[in-house]
């Protein structure tokens, strides 16, 4: 096949794939959990810098905003102190009488407290205090006195340096006579107290402070923490110092300005307990991080350790199987080989004739199987010694092989018996052509066999697919019996067998004749042997094995009619009896009070391609109120290979109704456990031919015990059929078997004979 190049999307569907494998997911969870971590952290700081700065931004404008309007209010209190100046002007100052309405006290104006007009001399004119002299003003008066006209004309003072009254502003106008009025000057004492006091409840801080500065630089008067603080001695805050937190106003040609300073720490302050719950809130976020993360991380990494554990005990379970089946392989291959002649033997013969008569149906050509067995070989062997008769063996076997074609069967069988399967014979005298050669050839002397010139004859018998048989082992039959009548006949020449002359197969006829009418008459009858667990040799189970109790030729076994059945396509019929008559001793059985055990019923080739099949169980279960854990099936490996799909929907509806089912004669055919799989099959049973040599063959017992081995790592059950002695028992518990089944145990019983051992539970072996 074409290397397959990936699409750019299967590419994509891998590397994702790969990243969300558990060896990503470890390292990927934690770094995301860092990353988690840190963004919290992060988003912290950030947010609490962006509070801090916003918090500072809106005490820097509420501090513009208070400077603004204290100066406003200031700028309009002193502007008030020009309009008095004016009035002042107007009315002339020589008018005493008048100027009282100068007195801003008269007029409701709180903040000046003292008024006072000067001649442009600089003579008092009129004092509200009605004092000779103002010495307050006097200080200001004499640097306005020197002054040029171009000044501005307001000038501001400082409040007494005696402390007596603190927040007392000495204010001076200058009057310059325009417009009618007198020159001279108006003076007043402002109460900066007063003014201030109306901010007391500007919330700044107990160190938060609305200052009024001379321009000079001196403190006029401040309010701090809502309290007038005396303006002499205490320094002005410098207003850009730092962190302060300050914003000043100028007022406008009045030569002073105000400043209002926030205490910074009490700003950012009032953060600390939100930034402080922001803290514990990201460390409590950061902790449940770094637990899921450590709690994920924890089970991923069990997650991990359990996989590479499942991965590598997987590995190690597919190298066993893989090593068993190789071991089972070769030792079948060497179980196939007659050591002695290097030909095929009986088993291997018998897989692969099927196999090519299997082809022959296809064909429909003419195929002949040959049976040679060696005249007088027991004679050779006895007086000649064993070491003369096995190199007659091989001989002969080279003589075989060498007569025929290449692709065309030659196999030992045992002892002296051979066999030939001719492939696709042109016609029935090419076989006489070729037997008759074949004789000659066998019959020539043997020279120099350990110093012998030895000299025999085989007798060949001949069957011919398919006048003579179907099946393989038909044909065997018919070519045997043609070769014992050649040598009752005389020994040396061959025979085609002669349907007509065989007595077997007149029965045969009769049986085939008398099917129906036999299961008409109830002449089927069942048998029953237990199957056992090997430990404690309890009953666990029971095969049906069918017999016909004939009229005339009394009890027949299976072997002699069902391959017939089969042949007649009577077997589905059959089956379908066989099926109802297990379901209806259950059901006498449980009547009767006997403990049930479940039963295995054989199914054919044949029958498993029935498509009522899995109905019929069904029904049967169904009409008799069985259980289904209570019927099992066997059935062979060669009924699973032909027509496979139409068997496995039988098997898996089986299955699907909860049927059980077990592979029979296991080992007689080549499929090996491993393909085996796609079928629901709970037990395997491992066929008698392999137990009754498994002391003496070391290759069956390998065989036993590989396939053993296998089918308990496929989790399969394993039956060991045709115990005979307490040898194999043995050889079977060292080897692990489960179960057994076997003439040592139990023989095939009726149901009477059964229901007592059903009671016991188990049985008891006789010493032997
Ligand atoms: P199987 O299913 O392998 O049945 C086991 C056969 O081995 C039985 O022969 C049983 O009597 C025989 N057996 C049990 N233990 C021993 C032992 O220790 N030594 C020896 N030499 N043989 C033992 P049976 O009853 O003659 O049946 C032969 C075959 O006929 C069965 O082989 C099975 O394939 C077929 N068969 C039997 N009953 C039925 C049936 O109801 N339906 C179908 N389709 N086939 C059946
Ligand atoms: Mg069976
Ligand atoms: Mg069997």
């Amino acid at each position: 096949m074409p290397a397959q190049i990936p699409t750019p999307l299967a590419i994509l569907r891998r590397r994702v794939l790969s990243l969300v494998s558990p060896n990503a997911l470890l390292p990927m969870t934690c770094i995301l959990g860092c990353t988690i971590a840190v963004s919290i952290w992060l988003f912290y700081f950030d947010r609490a810098e962006q509070e801090k700065t916003v918090a500072r931004q809106a005490a820097i404008t509420s501090s513009e905003n208070i400077a603004l309007i204290v100066a406003t209010n200031l700028e309009e209190v002193l502007g008030r102190g020009k309009l008095y100046a004016r009035i002042a002007a107007s009315d002339g100052l020589a008018m005493q009488a008048t100027a009282m309405h100068l007195n801003p006290q008269l007029v409701g104006d709180s903040a000046y407290v003292r008024a006072a007009v000067f001649d442009g001399a600089g003579a008092l004119l009129y004092s509200s205090a009605r004092q000779a002299r103002e010495p307050g003003l006097q200080p200001l008066l004499a640097r306005a006195l020197g002054q040029p006209r171009a000044a501005p004309a307001m000038s501001i003072g400082h409040p007494a340096a005696d402390g007596s009254h603190p927040w007392r502003l000495p204010v001076l106008v200058r009057l310059d006579g325009d417009g009618g009025g007198m020159p001279g000057y108006y003076g007043a004492m402002v109460d900066l107290g007063y003014f201030l006091g109306s901010y007391r409840n500007v919330d700044l801080g107990p160190d938060g402070r609305i200052e009024i500065v001379h321009q000079d630089g001196a403190p006029l008067a401040i309010m701090q923490g809502g309290i007038l603080l005396p303006a002499s001695g205490q320094a002005s805050a410098p207003l850009a110092a730092g962190s302060a937190i300050a914003a000043r106003e100028v007022l406008a040609d009045i030569p002073i300005r105000v400043a209002v300073i926030q205490d910074p720490a009490l700003v950012m302050g009032q953060l600390d307990a939100r930034h402080q719950s922001y803290f514990l809130r990201a460390g409590a976020y950061s902790l449940l991080i770094l637990v899921v993360t450590i709690g994920i991380s924890a089970g991923l990494w069990q997650q991990q350790q359990l996989h590479r554990a499942v991965a590598t005990s997987e590995q190690e379970k597919q190298r066993l199987i893989a090593q068993l089946e190789q071991e089972k392989t070769r030792a079948l291959a060497l179980a196939s080989q007659d050591h002695l002649t290097g030909l095929a033997n009986r088993r291997m013969f018998q897989e692969m004739a099927s196999a090519e008569l299997k082809r022959a149906r296809r064909s429909r050509n003419l195929y002949a199987l040959l049976f040679f067995d060696l005249d007088r070989f027991k004679v050779i062997n006895d007086t000649l010694g064993h070491g003369v008769g096995d190199q007659l063996l091989k001989a002969v076997a080279a003589r075989l092989r060498g007569a025929v074609r290449e692709y065309d069967l030659v196999a030992r069988l045992g002892g002296d018996e051979f066999v030939v399967l001719l492939s696709e014979v042109p016609s029935e005298e090419f076989v006489a052509q070729l037997a008759g050669k074949l004789v000659q050839g066998l019959s020539a002397v043997y020279h120099d066999l350990d110093g012998h010139d030895v000299v025999t004859s085989p007798s060949v018998g001949i069957a011919l697919y398919p006048r003579d048989g179907q099946h393989l082992d038909a044909l065997l039959l018919h070519a045997d019996q043609a070769m014992y009548s050649v040598k009752a006949r005389g020994r040396g020449f061959f025979s085609f067998y002669d349907a007509s002359l065989n007595a077997s197969s007149a029965l045969h006829s009769e049986l085939a004749a008398r099917f129906r009418q036999a299961i008409h008459d109830d002449e089927f009858c069942l048998h029953f042997q237990p199957k056992l667990t090997l430990d404690t040799l309890q009953i666990v189970g029971l095969e049906a094995l069918i017999r016909w109790q004939h009229p005339d030729h009394g009890l027949i076994f299976p072997g002699d009619f069902i391959p017939l059945a089969e042949e007649q396509d009577f077997i589905v019929p059959l089956g379908r009896w066989i099926i109802d008559a297990v379901c209806r001793q259950l059901a006498q059985w449980r009547a009767d009070g006997v403990p049930l055990a479940p039963v295995a019923i054989n199914v054919s080739a044949r029958q498993l391609r029935d498509e009522r099949l899995t109905a019929d169980f069904i029904g049967a279960l169904a009409q008799h109120g069985i259980a289904p854990g209570l019927i099992e099936i066997e059935i062979t490996e060669s009924s699973l290979i032909e027509d496979a799909e139409l068997a496995q929907r039988n098997l898996d509806g089986l299955a699907a109704a909860g049927i059980r089912m077990a592979l029979d004669d296991f080992g007689t055919g080549f499929s090996g456990l491993s393909r085996l799989k796609q079928f629901p099959i709970n037990t395997v049973k491992i066929d008698r031919s392999f137990i009754r040599d498994i002391r003496n063959d070391t290759n069956d017992a390998v065989i036993v015990a590989s396939t053993i081995s296998l089918a308990h790592n496929l989790g399969l059950t394993v039956v060991a059929e045709g115990v005979e002695t307490k040898d194999q028992l043995v050889h079977l518990k060292a080897a692990g078997c489960d179960q057994v089944q076997g003439f040592y145990l139990q023989r095939p019983v009726g149901a009477a004979q059964i229901a007592p051992l059903l009671h016991k539970k188990s049985l008891t072996l006789q010493p032997t």
